[in-house]
């Protein structure tokens, strides 16, 4: 997906790493491209990172007419992967190393731009029906964000049922298990669905930051109960977490070693200093270019970039 946060604000991103806590991220609730109901939980005013993880939109539940699906022109990214994560519907992504590939519920779409890439979203040809899920953006460790362009589909995830819940492993690492998609600094992304009621223990890394990402039914964690559609900053420190889900619920685990150097988020770039989001504003202003390519297979207009106020300095 693209940012459509065009406020001309540049948001920097400090790293908030403490000690174990439990609060909700203010989130806000925002429309993509032709009508696409999404919550926009990071970057957020008080919570800009969750380890490495700094933009987290939650997309639906909705249900999506055959004439007004998902469309997200052709857009740039650098400096962070894109993690796909459905649990209805279908995405179609397109990009410009030439790979076309439909993702569907149980399925990982994983996008690293590194140097640069552009990508395209939509709704596969005549598709309608309800549309539920997550895209997350993973910032780069600076010593990798220019590493090359890539991505890959992942059909085949590490999969437990613990205490009750059913556990797929979409990124990272969890309870001695690994993900096959390639990351580039320790972290985790876990789906955990209940269809029926359970209390689950998980063990985590005590250096994780954490973060709980409630998309359906009713969770309970430190005697608290947890908001669907919001979420919630843990802080790090803890070696083990405890949930207790109600039956039908869904919750994404996410977080990981914080990344311990300031990073900047403008439009669909993560970089390390103003001047390397420049460049790659002014890269894709002169579209198509070698940089970022183009994606042939998308039939309509790029996206333009929201115009930045030279004047607004990061300290
Ligand atoms: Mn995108």
């Amino acid at each position: 997906m693209s940012n459509t946060n065009a406020s001309g604000e540049m948001v920097e991103c400090p790293n908030l790493a403490g000690k174990p806590t439990l609060k909700a991220v203010a989130s806000r609730k925002s429309i993509l491209g032709n009508g696409l109901p999404i919550i926009r939980h990071l970057p957020s005013r008080d919570q800009r990172l969750i380890g490495p993880w700094c933009f987290l939109d939650h997309i639906g539940p909705t249900s999506l007419a055959a004439d007004n699906g998902v469309d997200v022109g052709t857009h740039p990214h650098i400096g962070l992967q894109t993690v796909t994560w459905l649990f209805e519907g279908a995405l179609l992504h397109k990009d410009s190393l030439g790979y076309k590939q439909e993702i569907r519920p149980g399925q990982l779409n994983l996008m690293t731009a590194g140097h640069g890439i552009c990508h395209s979203e939509e709704s596969p040809d005549g598709f309608s029906g309800p549309m539920h899920g997550l895209q997350f953006w993973i910032a780069l460790p600076a010593e990798h964000e220019d590493t090359a362009p890539a991505f890959s589909h992942h059909t085949d995830l590490p999969q437990w049922n613990q205490d009750g819940a059913d556990i797929t492993l979409v990124v990272g690492e969890l309870d001695g298990r690994r993900s096959p998609a390639q990351v580039f600094s320790p972290l985790v992304g876990a789906d955990i669905v209940a269809k029926e009621a359970c209390t689950l223990t998980l063990p985590v890394p005590a250096g994780f930051e954490l973060g709980l990402c409630i998309n359906e039914g009713r969770t309970d964690v430190d005697g608290e109960t947890l908001q669907v559609g919001e979420l919630y900053y843990l802080g790090c420190g803890r070696d083990s977490l405890t949930l207790t889900l109600d039956a039908n619920s869904r919750v994404m685990l996410l977080g990981g070693e914080p990344l311990g150097q300031p990073v900047l988020l403008w439009w669909n770039f993560v970089g390390r200093d103003q001047e390397r989001l420049e460049d790659a504003m002014a890269d894709w202003e002169q579209f198509p270019n070698k940089r970022f390519g183009d994606v042939e297979a998308y039939q309509g207009k790029p996206l333009k970039a929201p115009s930045l106020d030279p004047s607004v300095r990061l300290k």
